[in-house]
């Protein structure tokens, strides 16, 4: 028996989801299908705290959205995606409001907004400190409403089929049974998220290894701007679990060992010449991630086992503001750091939150290889540009996971043919990454390398090589410990021959993704010889837009062989000036 579908989407998260309900709603005569290694439930989505910007309040415009992002993005943002996401992020958002999200209101019933970093207006939704759950139980709840809607759940895709230039559906294994199969599908959408876990700290979930990024790249697809990583200027420093910026949009403040606000000391951009809002802690996350750095070497920070730290201050916000408005921050800090933050100080340190960068889309959310669509986390739109503002990625998902579903829903009604047919070159390719699976890595004997030894010596050469400051010799050095990296992959040790549940076979196709996408960012980093945004290189401090007012696209080629374009940004209305944050 084949498994067949008009549109197979990858991955279950606010993207994945958002994109099947399009392809539902568009088109009821197809097929569609979410495939996902976690139950949707548990993708990244769900632990999004902060909110979710989109223009409400009269005193705001879509311009001064599209501006903010614009330029908290250094100029790196394609302009006409960032004008279609500011105009249809408040549309998603009431959608779901219709559909049922919880969002939190003003005492007159009005939806409330906090401040968000970097945004000069009031417009970040948030359904208290709990945005994520509640968004994705909405579109989770509402994906149920279609009986049309097929789910894999705990599902791991582990190849892309391409047939004749196309995407003709992809490999995957089951994981409860072992059993590996192909799912053909007319579009393949890839909603696979982030790939935190290429570095040693990080907010983001286990599960967020790139996959999806590795699977598209391997496929032939571009990947577009992979040197930019937002690192979050507070995360708890041994779980590198997020203390969300609603804690300083509220109020907090970030101080040094000896009790100072230090960012008072550094050029966060230029603050805005109408002082709409806030303080220095809403500076833009790569601006106050460098701070720290800084900080760290003019010895004003706190040392710990788990390296130098800072304090984030909630104490004059009192109990009452806390418990209303960041009752997660407070249980987290109980729980994980056994501290009570209305009367103690958070420790914090900036860890890796965010892929600027991903697979390269247009507006539609196709890419470049016939038949593949990207949305999400794992898509590269360029709304974000060199540095992402904080809850912009919710709405991001939501604008473009339903844009990529119609988009791909019309691409397969156009497709002739039934997919269920596998045509030999297809065939060749599942049986190829059966004997991968099931010879090269289950059955092998003589594998040599652990898992975890790889896997620890990528994360800290990406923290050296290609961390908040990065040069062109950290980057050298990176890249060669990379490659050999890759070669002792070849001789991977698996203990686990079981075919239920076997992690560690899940363990090793995330690390070799992971290497892949390690890889095409110190090789984009080390290319883009100017600091702009996220990617600050120590050897060539100043934005060069003369050179690099560009998007870099890595191509794997067939031989292996890794090669990058630079295309122009694109400009409409705003030319590049200088950064500018509200204040
Ligand atoms: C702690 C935290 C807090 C955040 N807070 C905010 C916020 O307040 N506001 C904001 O705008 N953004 C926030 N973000 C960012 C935002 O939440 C994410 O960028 C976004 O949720 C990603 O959604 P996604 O649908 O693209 O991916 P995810 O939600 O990560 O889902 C990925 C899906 O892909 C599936 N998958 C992956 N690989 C495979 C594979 N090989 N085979 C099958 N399935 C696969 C997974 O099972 C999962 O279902 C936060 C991020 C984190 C980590």
């Amino acid at each position: 028996m084949t498994l067949s579908h008009d549109v197979l989407i990858v991955g279950g998260g606010g993207a994945g989801l958002r994109a099947a309900i399009a392809v539902a709603e568009d088109d009821p005569r197809l097929t569609v299908a979410i495939v996902s290694k976690v139950y949707p439930m548990r993708s990244h989505t769900v632990s999004a705290e902060g909110g979710a910007a989109a223009v409400i309040r009269p005193d705001d415009s879509l311009d001064e959205h599209a501006y903010d992002t614009i330029s908290g993005g250094d100029w790196l943002c394609a302009q006409d995606a960032v004008e279609v996401f500011v105009k249809e992020a408040p549309e998603e958002l009431l959608r779901l409001e219709h559909w049922g999200c919880p969002w939190s209101r003003e005492p007159d019933g009005r939806v409330a907004v906090r401040p968000f970093g970097g945004m000069k207006r009031m417009r970040t939704w948030f359904a208290a400190d709990k945005t994520g759950f509640h968004l994705l139980h909405t579109l989770f709840q509402t994906s149920l409403r279609y009986e049309r809607i097929a789910r894999y759940d705990e599902w791991y895709v582990t190849r892309l089929l391409v047939d004749d230039g196309r995407v003709a559906g992809v490999v995957a294994v089951e994981l409860m049974s072992g059993r590996i199969e192909a799912i053909t599908a007319k579009a393949v959408i890839l909603c696979t998220g982030g790939c935190g876990q290429i570095y040693p700290f990080t907010t983001n979930a286990a599960i967020k290894t790139g996959d999806g990024m590795g699977l598209a790249y391997r496929a032939g697809a571009p990947l577009k701007d992979m040197e930019f990583v937002q690192y979050h200027p507070t995360g708890l420093p041994f779980t590198g679990i997020l203390i969300t910026e609603a804690a300083r949009a509220e109020g907090g403040w970030l101080i040094n060992k000896d009790g100072y606000r230090y960012l008072q000391d550094y050029d966060l951009g230029t603050p805005s010449p109408t002082p709409v809002l806030r303080s220095m802690e809403l500076g833009p996350r790569d601006r106050l991630s460098q701070a720290f750095v800084q900080e760290v070497e003019k010895g004003r920070t706190v040392d710990t086992p788990y390296g130098p730290i800072v304090h984030l201050d909630l104490r004059h916000l009192g109990e009452t503001v806390i418990d209303a408005r960041l009752p997660f921050v407070r249980e987290l800090c109980r729980s994980y750091e056994n501290i009570d933050p209305v009367r103690e100080l958070i420790p914090v340190r900036p860890v890796v939150h965010y892929m600027m960068g991903g697979v390269h889309t247009d507006i539609y959310g196709s890419t470049p290889l016939e038949g593949l669509f990207a949305a999400g986390e794992v898509a590269c739109v360029s709304i974000n540009g060199a540095n992402r503002l904080g809850s912009n990625s919710l709405p991001e998902l939501l604008v473009f996971g339903a844009r990529a579903g119609r988009a791909a829903a019309s691409f397969a009604s156009g497709v002739q043919g039934a997919g269920t047919s596998v045509r030999p070159a297809v065939r060749a390719q599942v049986e190829d990454e059966r004997r991968r699976l099931e010879r090269d890595l289950l059955q092998r004997d003589g594998g040599k390398e652990p898992i975890s030894a790889i896997r620890e010596e990528m994360r800290a050469t990406m923290e050296e090589g290609a961390g908040i400051y990065r040069s062109g010799s950290s980057l050298a050095k990176a890249a060669d410990r990379l490659s050999v990296l890759q070669e002792r992959f070849r001789s991977v040790r698996l203990e686990d021959r079981s075919r239920t549940f076997n992690t560690e076979l899940l363990a090793a196709l995330e690390l070799s993704f992971m290497l892949d996408v390690a890889e095409s960012i110190v090789h984009c980093a080390l290319r883009r010889e100017e600091s702009r945004g996220a990617h600050q290189r120590v050897d060539f401090p100043a934005r060069d837009d003369h050179r690099f007012l560009a998007n870099s696209l890595v191509y794997r080629d067939a031989d292996g062989s890794r090669r990058v374009e630079y295309p122009p940004v694109t400009i409409t209305r705003w030319p590049p000036g200088e950064r500018v944050y509200g204040r």
